[in-house]
């Protein structure tokens, strides 16, 4: 047993030998003009290359294996892997890709007799599946109890970027917490406040917070069983920085308004408002680390764009060190063109969270505790 998450270096020699690699190329998907699939964005897939060029170039055997979607256990043709196949072949000769591991329901049962199939040929193991970490399924989990494994250059940058923001971060720290799962969220924001100098809370988490302060929020999402846990964080010692107006919509009439701190009723709002883009970029500027999570409205619709596109820009501005973590974050980021400009951009939203939440995650765990000869 050992503390340290064992690195790619730390393999028994690799030449000739056969390494089986947990990826997380769980990309989106277009269909073209012609009827064919196409994958809309590959980033994912060009973040494993690092892994698997150090195992290629220590002449291992390489073959890579992935979950893609949800098919619960059987085969769907709209989910195998070939498009994955081909680009894979394009970028790098010479790496095996297995069919969608999700494909037996062996994986997501963490079966054991699926992880020996899945094992029969390998010598060693790779986890460099950030995003699905946090998962208890056989190909995150199981492998390192059987074969030699280390964790992937991607999955130990993820860790040493999030240990570091928990452990010894630079202050002022700030977070920045969006989007519209309040539940889920929350538990976040408790396991930050006590870390962070400030939260800053937008989005549609946003309005629970404001109807636990006494204000109208009119159709804006509400977690009634929230509204006790966001008085408390309101009442804690961490400064909670919120919205102070919005972008808000009439659904019968299609009418958008801008209005302060109360949204009258008959409208929900939808983004923040200039003011409050104005206040969190300010916080922002001068902090000297940085958390993002979530967007600030619906910002899919041009029209509630406006307050994430203000937030990624000073996150992309800040002279701190930043991280955005979180699919529709780490997409509004994209969208704008500014991921050269922030330091860490997290390939896992849940499972960022989840390590920020608990400061572990199973996948990595199982990997610490790996089989040793
Ligand atoms: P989450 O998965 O919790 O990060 O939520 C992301 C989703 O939150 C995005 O699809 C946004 O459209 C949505 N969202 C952000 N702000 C609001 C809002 N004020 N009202 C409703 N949905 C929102």
């Amino acid at each position: 047993m050992t503390e340290r998450l064992p690195q790619l270096e730390d393999l028994p020699p690799l030449a000739g030998r056969s390494v089986l690699v947990r990826a997380d190329f769980n990309v989106p998907f277009i269909t073209d003009a012609e009827g064919r699939r196409r994958i809309s964005d590959e980033f994912r897939i060009r973040e494993a290359l690092p892994t698997l060029t150090y195992l290629i170039n220590h002449r291992a055997r390489v073959t890579v294996c992935t979950h893609l979607g949800r098919p619960e256990g059987r085969y769907v043709p709209e989910l195998n892997v070939a498009p994955i196949r081909e680009y894979l072949k394009e970028i790098i000769p010479g790496v095996t890709l297995m069919e969608n591991l999700r494909f037996d329901p062996g994986e997501e049962a963490n079966d054991p007799e699926f992880l020996d199939h899945l094992l029969r040929h390998f010598d060693y193991y790779v986890n460099d599946a950030f995003g699905v970490s946090h998962r208890p399924h056989a190909s995150v989990i199981g492998p390192p109890s059987k074969v030699p494994s280390a964790a992937g250059r991607l999955l130990a940058r993820e860790v040493e970027v999030l240990s570091n923001l928990l452990d010894g971060p630079a202050r002022p720290f700030v977070a920045i917490v969006g989007g519209a799962k309040v539940t889920d969220k929350l538990a976040v924001l408790k396991a930050l406040a006590p870390k962070v100098d400030t939260l800053i809370v937008g989005g549609g988490m946003a309005y629970t917070f404001h109807r636990a302060m006494g204000h109208e929020i009119g159709n804006s999402l509400l977690d009634e069983k929230q509204l006790d846990a966001c008085r408390a964080l309101l009442a804690g010692p961490t400064r909670i920085v919120l919205p102070v107006d919005s972008i808000a919509i009439n659904f019968a009439t299609e009418e958008v308004r801008s209005v302060g701190l109360d949204v009258p009723e008959g409208f929900a709002g939808l983004d923040i408002g200039p003011k409050s883009a104005a206040i969190f970029a300010e916080v922002i500027a001068g902090a000297k680390t940085v958390l993002w999570n979530g967007p600030m409205g619906v910002f899919e619709d041009e029209r509630f764009a406006a307050g994430t596109r203000a937030v990624a820009e000073a996150v992309a501005d800040c002279d701190g060190f930043t991280v955005v973590g979180g699919g529709d974050s780490v997409a509004a980021v994209n969208l704008m063109g500014l991921e050269s400009r922030i330091d860490h951009v997290s390939t896992g939203g849940g499972a960022s969270l989840e390590y920020i939440e608990q400061g572990d995650l199973c996948g990595i765990a199982a990997l610490r505790n790996s089989y040793e000869d």
